[in-house]
């Protein structure tokens, strides 16, 4: 078992435990303050920690959930089981609307916007009557079920632990699935998850909405908890103090959550009574003591505190459970010899710089094409102007019969064009199965709930068979588990070849994959690209070993500044005066 469940596992058998102890009763509200700022960090784990997106504004959503509830069950006897499903709805809906406008922007802007919207609502719920202004609404209900009360003390104790344990497995169990390694692929920028096929705002949208539901949730107990709702536990320090909690326990990590909240919780109570008495006046005077330690944190922990503690465990590799598993379903493949790539005089301007100037040249099925060129002749342009990634200044690709010049590149890999990078692009912190898993994103359909639940247990075996057939196919079997970041060039080249491969491809587009690779692996990869050739796959190749090229290459396009130089098979290339120019840099 993966020793973040086992701790999870652990933490479940320990709630019932401490709520039979006989604990001070100050000492369970303070686990119950722990548990529902937890599952706010919670939510700001995935957002943050593992999306890469910073949000102040989680204690807005907070108070979403604790409004809803307090003004429905005050003003029309709603039960607050049902309000709590309202109390969700009005949350999805706000944090639709926000992301959309928001998810779209890049940098700090982004936060700045959750600021914004942390302070619109705030001074929202304190200016409206029907919200109390800034008084808020007295006298809730406690929960119960029947008549069994179960808003305080040790049964609110257990139902609020039971939600974040829970919460804490459905983050768990996407974090290791299909939508969870799209997820985990956002912090490195857009261009690979899109060139596997993921719509990278769906995706932001996505963990946007969940934090925020998680936020909701803990809104909904504390309302209940409290008993009453003012706008001063949802306003922008609150927005800020759940950020500090997340950071400090370890935004990348679901521990880093519990730790957090507990921490500055604890912290928080202790120094609001020792602070004023150290400096003879009362004040918020904690809230520079947290700033300091965020900074500290910052420096010297980057990581958060829960990370101290994931160094010392080892990672246990995962559990090889898919042998058995029934291969991915395949696309059908053109036949011998079809034309596959039609690409038509496609040319890409920056401002007054002709990059790639009316190219164009065909690529049949089982061919291997290589584009050389000397350095900054467009051969990168050009392969992504073909995959998508930049928009064309003019002219047409036509992929096994379909016009996709205007398509953006996660439709074009849905069709079966599958590429690498010239400077490799992975989500480090994954094992190279997983990051070679996420190049079968496309032929699978697990969404984000049935992996929060659990219920996509096939479809992760066939996709991880697929991923370690693939890894084994390209020699790279002995690496399965190892952190991608800590392979040399040479595997992670290898890895991105296999990556593409897991999603299916009839075109395989590599850019300079024997860049950094020594003699045997070289080698390697020829009889891999010579053994994909026979099973018919299309290849475009961009290199600069010319051995390499020479010996693979069924058919060379020679660039030059942009234009197509000359093309034709490797021995009428050899012989050109034309390219001897080119690459020798005399006057032809
Ligand atoms: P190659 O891959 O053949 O070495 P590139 O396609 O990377 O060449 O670059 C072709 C030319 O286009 C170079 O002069 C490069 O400086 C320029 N270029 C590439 N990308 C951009 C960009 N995003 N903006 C401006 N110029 C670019
Ligand atoms: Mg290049």
């Amino acid at each position: 078992m993966n020793k973040q469940k086992l701790f999870i596992w652990l933490l479940a058998a320990a709630v019932p435990l401490v709520a039979l102890l006989p604990l001070p009763d100050f000492w369970i509200a303070q686990l119950n303050y722990i548990g529902l700022y937890a599952l706010v960090c919670l939510g700001l784990v995935l957002l943050t920690g593992v999306g890469g997106l910073t949000s102040f504004g989680q204690a807005a959503f907070v108070g979403v959930g604790a409004y809803t509830t307090a003004y429905l069950t005050l003003n029309t006897g709603m039960s607050p089981w049902l309000t709590l499903l309202v109390g969700l709805g009005i949350t999805a809906i706000s944090a639709l609307v926000v992301g959309a406008i928001t998810l779209r922007m890049s940098g700090h802007y982004l936060p700045l916007a959750t600021i914004a919207w942390g302070l619109s609502l705030y001074y929202l719920m304190g200016n409206l009557d029907a919200l109390g202004k800034y008084d808020g609404l007295l006298g809730l209900k406690s929960l119960s079920i029947g008549s069994l009360d179960i808003g305080q003390g040790r049964l609110f104790f257990i139902l609020t632990w039971a939600i974040l344990i829970a919460g804490a497995v459905a983050l768990l169990n996407l974090l290791d699935s299909r939508p969870g390694r799209a997820i985990r692929s956002l912090k490195g920028g857009s261009q690979m998850a899109e060139a596997m096929g993921i719509s990278t705002f769906r995706y932001k949208v996505t963990i946007f909405l969940i934090a925020a539901l998680f936020a909701s949730i803990a809104g909904w107990l504390l309302a209940h908890f409290q008993r009453t709702v003012n706008p001063s536990a949802f306003g922008l320090k609150m927005g800020i103090e759940y950020l500090f909690m997340a950071v400090i326990g370890g935004v990348g990590y679901v521990w880093g959550a519990i730790v957090g909240a507990a921490l500055i919780k604890l912290l928080d109570d202790y120094l609001q009574v020792a602070l004023p008495a150290l400096i003879g006046t009362s004040g918020s005077y904690e809230v520079i003591v947290f700033g300091i330690a965020m900074v500290l944190v910052l420096k010297y922990m980057p990581d958060g505190i829960w990370s101290l503690v994931a160094r010392k465990l080892p990672r246990p590799p995962r559990k090889m459970d898919w042998q058995a598993a029934a291969p991915l379903s395949a696309r059908s493949k053109p036949g011998m010899g079809e034309l596959v790539l039609k690409v038509d005089k496609i040319r890409k301007q920056f401002g007054g710089l002709t990059a790639v100037n009316d190219i164009s040249f065909d690529i049949h099925a089982g061919q291997i094409v290589g584009l050389i060129g000397p350095n900054g002749a467009g051969k990168s342009t050009t392969f992504n102007l073909i995959t998508g990634v930049l928009a064309k200044t003019s002219g047409h690709v036509t992929y096994r019969g379909h016009d996709i010049s205007a398509l953006p590149s996660r439709e074009i890999s849905r069709q079966g064009m599958a590429r690498t990078f010239q400077h490799v692009k992975m989500i480090p912190d994954m094992t190279v199965l997983e990051n070679v898993a996420l190049g079968a994103y496309t032929r699978g359909e697990t969404g984000v709930l049935s992996s929060m639940l659990g219920t996509n247990k096939s479809e992760e075996q066939r996709c991880m068979k697929e991923a370690q057939h693939q890894l084994e196919r390209i020699g790279m079997g002995n690496y399965l588990h190892e952190q991608a970041g800590n392979l040399a060039m040479g595997p992670q080249r290898l890895m991105e070849i296999a990556r593409a491969l897991c999603c299916d491809p009839a075109l395989l587009l590599l850019d300079e994959p024997a860049a950094g690779l020594r003699h045997k692996e070289k080698q390697e990869l020829i009889k891999v690209l010579r053994q994909l050739q026979s099973e018919g796959m299309s290849i475009l190749l961009v290199e600069h070993d010319m051995d390499l090229v020479m010996d693979v290459c069924d058919h060379l396009v020679v660039m030059e500044f942009g234009t197509l130089l000359t093309q034709g098979t490797p021995a009428e290339i050899q012989a050109s005066p034309a390219v001897r120019a080119a690459y020798l840099g005399t006057e032809h």
